[in-house]
């Protein structure tokens, strides 16, 4: 029997990893390594290897179902897409089109992000967002802010080329393992690395230096590391006198800043912050890598923005080795961002608020007027919901009833629209609170593009068909437009890809027929240009051609440690599993290696709370409680405690505090107590 080699990228993180699906008689009967592709080299990781597991899952959704009473009740298409458009056309005759929001999906193509916010916008709301809100919206901000441009400077194989690797709040050995390769190969030939965390991991263990600070103070032990760097004479002063401007400025705000200072903030040695900041600046080439450690907390932009002014007064950018990059954790958060799914962004970054930017997207979509922005982010839309501002929400491949702060609050949120539509591959706990749920389809059972953490846009093939009456997402999302009475044209992923080489100039050369193996890195701005592995390599593509050296001020986190809840609960992830977890905990191989919520206590807390490793314990916040297995280590410090969020009941704890502009949740810091069960 022939076996067909069908290209994919990996449905899980930002890395991107390839491989390719082996078919036989229309079924999915194996994987096979691509030694080929530019970042994984043939490698996958526990994840990678298990992607198929969930394909053929018993909880996979087959058909439309509408809510009866307490339960579901299976529907044909046509009455699910006559349902939603009675149910969104009555929420718009009677409170306009800004009564109805729209989540995307960082787990879905580029082209289905970019047809949901034609849709919604065609629709007339402005509220269109994607999960990276719980991610990484503080780099959208951030970066655009600093670099003028909202990705990774440099491409991932770079890293093997860097002198020193400075990794802060991100535990990619676990959660980016293939990226980790590339720090092995340059630790290896001999870079320093240096790890800021507030928790031992695998990640820390590769670390020439760990600096081991209280959650929630990255811009503290930033700001030090700068005031070292300025105060020893290790910037570089010809890059910032040519490329930046707001220097002087950062460096009043950092003057106070001293090693000793910090590290009453921090709790990391005054010591290790002379020597990370020694070691970063005066090596050759220096990158930054950082993840969620950094970006989800109130402060989230200001981390960002310190992180960029690291790389701007010592000038590590636009040079092979060097570079600020954020490792985003779903596999097209990139792209799903590019595409304009973002409340304050049209496709391309053009701002939703700017009259040129509407204009040009009602010219390119044949329309008189478009909706004018900022719309509701995620959390902002949820809030909304609550209080009856939103009266219905159309959410993709997304569970926010599990995946967003205060989960107990989002159900209620959510339970009380009129009208909750759902578009997902198994029965997520959002899904259960919706009127009416349509199976999609999963990345295997569709073709189109993803673009991964470094701007490869790469092209995944479709290996088989979906279970059941389930179709792709991008045939649902334009038959929901027919029933609405809106014309998204073609649903296949290449036609759509080629208004996007339209309309946005980031991917204007990065067309299907240029899409082979390995993929392109934008900006590719014409069909001919090779596209863009360096950033900034030639300025910045900000109003001066400067970048901007923003000066940030440590402000603490919104919770810190009282009488009532003494612990400081910061939350992750593990190796085994994936964001929400709903794929990775319907994947036997993975769940059976780490199937329970569990939480790290150190042991000096544990002690005296009677605590022994394995007992049953109910952690605390002040707004609600969550039962966990308790696990006694030092890897956290003595008053911290971790909690992986890839089960129900973690975000039952977290914290509903936001950073002031990327309205990210501060999953990192949340004041809890743990009681024994
Ligand atoms: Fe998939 Fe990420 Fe693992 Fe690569 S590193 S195989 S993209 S989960």
């Amino acid at each position: 029997m022939t076996k067909v080699l069908v290209p994919t990228v990996c449905p899980y993180c930002g890395a991107g990893c390839g491989f390719f699906v082996s078919v036989e008689r229309g079924k999915a009967v194996g994987m096979e390594y691509m030694p080929g592709h530019p970042v994984s080299e043939g490698a996958l990781c526990s994840k990678g290897n298990a992607a198929l597991e969930f394909l053929r899952h018993q909880d996979r959704l087959t058909t439309p179902l509408r809510r009866r009473g307490e339960g579901f009740v299976r529907i044909s298409w046509e009455e699910a897409l006559g349902l939603i458009a009675r149910g969104l056309g009555d929420v718009i005759r009677r409170d306009g089109p800004g009564g109805v929001a729209f989540l995307a999906s960082s787990k879905c193509t580029n082209e289905e992000n970019y047809l949901l916010q034609k849709l919604a916008r065609l629709l007339g709301t402005p509220h269109v967002d994607n999960c990276a809100r719980l991610c990484h919206a503080p780099s959208v901000v951030g970066l655009n802010r600093t670099l003028g441009a909202a990705g990774m400077t440099n491409p991932i194989p770079d890293i093997g080329s860097s002198k020193c690797i400075f990794i802060i709040g991100s535990n990619l050995a676990e959660n980016h393992p293939v990226i980790a390769r590339w720090v092995h190969r340059a630790h290896e030939d001999g870079a320093v690395v240096i790890v800021a965390d507030p928790r031992e991991t695998p990640t820390t263990w590769m670390a020439d230096l760990f600096l081991q600070l209280t959650p929630g103070t990255d811009v503290a032990l930033l700001s030090g590391m700068a005031h070292v760097i300025i105060a020893e004479g290790l910037i570089d002063g010809d890059y910032i006198a040519r490329n930046t401007r707001g220097f002087e400025a950062l460096r009043e705000s950092v003057r106070s800043s001293s090693p000793e200072r910090i590290s009453e903030i921090t709790g990391v040695p005054p010591d290790d912050i002379v020597r990370a900041a020694r070691a970063y600046a005066s090596s050759p080439a220096s990158s930054i890598l950082y993840s969620m450690g950094i970006t989800q907390h109130s402060t989230g932009t200001d981390n960002v923005q310190a992180i960029s002014n690291l790389a701007l007064i010592t000038g590590h950018l636009g040079r092979p080795g060097t570079g600020v990059m954020p490792l985003r954790g779903q596999n097209n958060v990139q792209g799903a961002c590019d595409m304009g799914a973002l409340a304050e962004f049209y496709p391309g970054y053009g701002r939703s608020d700017d009259p040129e930017t509407i204009r040009r997207f009602s010219s390119a979509w044949g329309v008189p007027a478009l909706p004018k922005g900022p719309g509701l982010t995620a959390t902002e839309m949820i809030c909304a919901a609550a209080s009856g501002d939103i009266r219905a929400m159309y959410i993709l491949g997304e569970d926010p009833a599990n995946s967003d702060p205060c989960s107990q609050k989002v159900h209620q949120a959510l339970e009380d629209l009129d009208l909750l539509v759902v578009q997902d591959i198994f029965m997520t706990a959002t899904a259960r609170l919706a009127d009416v749920v349509l199976p999609g389809a999963v990345w295997a059972e569709k073709e189109g593009s993803f673009t991964n953490t470094e701007r490869r846009v790469q092209w995944s093939s479709k290996a088989v068909d979906p279970p059941g009456e389930a179709l792709s997402d991008l045939e649902i999302i334009a038959a929901v437009g027919r029933s609405l009475g809106i014309d998204l044209g073609s649903p296949d992923a290449a036609s759509v890809l080629a208004e996007i080489n339209r309309t946005v100039p980031q991917y204007a050369g990065i067309t299907r027929e240029r899409l082979g193996e390995g993929g392109l890195i934008w900006p590719c701005p014409d069909p001919h240009h090779p596209g863009t592995p360096i950033l900034h390599s030639a300025g910045f593509k900000l109003a001066d051609g400067r970048a901007s050296i923003v000066p940030v001020r440590y402000r603490p986190a919104a919770e810190g440690p009282g009488r009532e809840y003494p612990l400081l609960l910061t939350t992750g992830r593990v190796a085994v599993h994936h964001n929400a977890g709903s794929m990775t905990r319907r994947s036997p191989s993975l769940l059976r290696r780490e199937p329970d919520l569990f939480v790290e206590i150190n042991p000096a807390d544990a002690f005296p709370l009677r605590i022994a490793g394995g007992d049953p314990v109910l952690v605390e916040t002040p707004r609600g409680g969550a039962e966990a297995l308790a696990r006694l280590t030092d890897r956290v410090k003595r008053g911290v405690v971790f909690m992986p969020f890839h089960f129900p009941g973690t975000n039952r704890l977290t914290s509903e505090a936001t950073d002031p502009e990327a309205r990210i949740p501060e999953f990192k810091v949340s004041a809890c107590r743990i009681v024994r069960r």
